[in-house]
């Protein structure tokens, strides 16, 4: 259940960006989320509707950026992305040289990537 403390992080930081900015309220928050991070958005939206209720945020709309899971090929130094389910089986082979020598280089990140205020 770690949305919560996420969805808890992101109530705070958009209150405390509403604060700075003398703003009445937030209409939307805007979150990058890597495609490998296992969190639901409707879980968050459920919480932040629960946890923000009597705040600025109050009724503020939730956008999800969906982050592609890309992994960097050592032997072609190519990258190239994948799915969830390739992800989570054994072999991933680069696409352009078959190989098996790589590292992810995206889909874990989770960010608040904006915040829109009035
Ligand atoms: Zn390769």
């Amino acid at each position: 259940m770690h949305e919560i403390g996420m969805t808890q992080n992101i109530l705070n930081t958009a209150l405390k960006y509403a604060q700075k900015t003398n703003a009445r309220k937030v209409v939307t928050i805007v979150l990058r989320l890597g495609a490998l991070r296992d969190i639901k958005k409707e879980w968050i939206t459920h919480y932040f509707q629960y946890i923000s209720r009597g705040t600025p945020a109050e009724g503020a709309e939730i956008l999800v950026l969906a982050d592609p899971i890309v992994c960097h090929c050592h032997d072609c130094d190519k990258d190239f992305e994948i799915n969830r389910d390739q992800y989570s089986g054994e072999d991933i082979l680069c696409p352009y040289c078959s190989k098996q020598n790589y590292t992810l280089i995206a889909g874990t990140k989770f960010q608040i990537e904006g915040v829109e205020v009035i």
